[in-house]
């Protein structure tokens, strides 16, 4: 299937490394990358920004009826050299990635009503041609024919150090405890929702990464699209 459409999805738990990957993959084989994450993470942003969430209570029903003020689009940053999430115009990546989302942002992505609309956007762009998208639910609900599912995990200190890792190297000031509660919070909340909880697709393939380098796991995947390619 070399010059057709190919929709690869992968999901995971928190901080496993997904949309690293997912980019690099992207690039090498010159299609589109969405990260449904910060789509999630710019909504609970404007939610914080509008004082929509108030003592970890979301106001359902304006954030509901705001989305249609909220236009979400990545763009490449060439003097950066990295993707970057903005909303409404406005570069929101620094923004979306500090510990008020991470923290707010599993309330948010458990309201039906907004998981609809994310995931209704998030077909569009698949129907626009090949992509690598990562998140949550793209395997099992956004697109269950994908052609390649990967699950992908980690024991959950290694992530928590990555994240870590992470923050610091951008001058956060973190707590590794406060990361390792956030990052199993997420995954709890994420998996135990009612609406499209986190969960492994049946026909997905998994991927612990807990003891590869980013290399190691970027040619497990690539070896895999590259199977499917030539089949
Ligand atoms: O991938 P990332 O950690 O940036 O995602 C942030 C949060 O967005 C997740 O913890 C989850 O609550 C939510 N999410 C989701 N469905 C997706 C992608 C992300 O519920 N497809």
């Amino acid at each position: 299937m070399n010059n057709k459409k190919i929709i690869i999805a992968i999901d995971g738990h928190s901080s496993c490394g997904k949309s690293t990957v997912a980019k690099d993959l992207a690039k090498a084989l010159a299609i589109a990358y969405v990260d449904t994450g910060a789509m999630y993470r710019s909504v609970t942003l404007y939610a914080l920004r509008n004082n929509l969430i108030n003592d970890g209570v979301v106001n359902e029903q304006a954030l509901v009826a705001a989305l249609d003020n909220i236009k979400i689009t990545f763009n490449f940053n060439a003097e950066l050299k990295k993707n970057e999430t903005f909303m409404n115009g406005e570069s929101v990546e620094a923004e979306i990635r500090a510990m008020q989302v991470s923290s707010n942002v599993s309330l948010v992505s458990a309201i039906g009503a907004i998981r609809r609309k994310l995931v209704d956007w998030q077909r569009q762009m698949g129907n626009e041609g090949s992509l690598v998208m990562d998140g949550r639910d793209i395997g099992t609900v956004v697109f269950p024919n994908a052609d390649l599912k990967i699950f992908m995990t980690a024991s959950d200190e290694v992530r928590a150090q990555r994240r870590f890792d992470e923050l610091t190297a951008k001058g956060e000031t973190v707590n590794f405890d406060d990361i390792l509660f956030n990052v199993r919070e997420r995954d709890r909340i994420d998996s135990t929702r009612a609406e499209s909880p986190l969960r492994k697709a049946d026909d997905a393939l998994l991927l612990d990464n807990s003891n590869m380098t980013m290399d190691e796991q970027f040619q497990w995947i690539l070896d895999k699209v590259n199977q499917i390619k030539n089949s």
